[in-house]
């Protein structure tokens, strides 16, 4: 039979071509996926959620300030690394917009545009603070405030889309899935345990950073030191926080990643606190002793 053999051979062939895509098929899914993210914050959520699937960096040294950053070459060495690049967008890192432009929709994850889809209920504006009585403002005043992660409904939204970004790529759903389920699960069990009379504080903050915390805990931020973080704020907006932290107990909470110089000399008097937060996690191992410590510490402003 002359025929049969090549047409054997053939048939053995195009098995082993299929063999052949099965297994490089099953290693690219097996493959840990190599996540970047601009922030440790991000890095931390997703590292605590996909830790087992996954291996995550961060681009920005911690005691950076991603409002203003410039990128280093051993910066883009390391994005080219990257499977998968996430951030939270131009309103925080601006200085990566020119850089991933040139890269495919799918290597990154902007998740304020994403959770503008997925989740605008959780996304606050910045203008929501000052009523508007006109009808016809456009949609470019509503920008959104970036610092989405000082949140923990954010930090399980943030572990959602990336948890669906990894199942497109090839990631077992049912691992993603019960990875996801333990993650929100550690978060809920942090509520509840310190958080009581937290409302009652008044809280100043550096700068306009923790909105979302205060929706989470319950907090009443009344004012901000510094509107711009790159404009030194001026006198008569000084003085009038000094004399609201005379005529009430104060909280001020200040940041590493800014000098705490002038907020050490205008509240200077007694029954005003000063604590610093780190909104960046630039001490904490994991996302959920980021957002123990930052609960710690605010019950020190009581
Ligand atoms: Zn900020």
């Amino acid at each position: 039979m002359p025929h049969t053999k090549p047409l054997f051979f053939r048939y053995l062939g195009s098995l082993f071509a299929i063999f052949l895509s099965v297994v490089s098929w099953q290693t690219r899914a097996e493959t840990p996926t190599f996540i970047l993210t601009s922030i440790k914050p991000l890095a931390l959520i997703l590292q605590e959620a996909y830790g087992d699937l996954i291996t995550v960096d961060y681009l920005l040294p911690p005691q950076a300030s991603p409002h203003h950053y410039s990128l280093k070459p051993s910066d883009l060495r390391k994005l080219s690394k990257a499977d998968l690049f996430v951030w939270a967008g131009p309103g925080l890192e601006n200085f990566l917009l020119t850089v991933l432009k040139n890269n495919p929709a799918d290597f990154q994850i902007a998740l304020i545009e994403e959770m503008e889809k997925s989740h605008p209920e959780l996304l606050i504006h910045l203008n929501a603070l000052t009523e508007h009585t006109d009808s016809d403002h456009s949609h470019e005043d509503q920008l959104v405030d970036p610092h989405i992660w000082l949140n923990r409904e954010n930090a399980a939204a943030i572990a959602q889309l990336t948890g669906m970004r990894l199942e497109e790529a090839g990631a077992d759903p049912g691992r993603i899935s019960m990875a996801f389920n333990t993650f929100e699960q550690k978060l809920t069990n942090l509520t509840g345990t310190q958080t009581t009379n937290l409302n009652e504080l008044q809280l100043i903050t550096y700068h306009n950073a923790y909105a979302y915390l205060a929706r989470d805990l319950n907090l009443t931020i009344t004012d901000i030191v510094t509107p711009q973080t790159d404009v030194n704020p001026g006198a008569k907006h000084l003085v009038q926080l000094k004399q609201k932290a005379i005529d009430h107990p104060t909280c001020v909470i200040v940041e590493p990643q800014f000098s705490s110089k002038l907020v050490d000399k205008i509240f200077d008097q007694e029954g005003t606190k000063i604590i610093e937060i780190d909104p960046m996690a630039g001490q904490s191992a994991t996302y959920t002793d980021f957002f123990s410590d930052t609960l710690r510490k605010l019950e020190n402003c009581k």
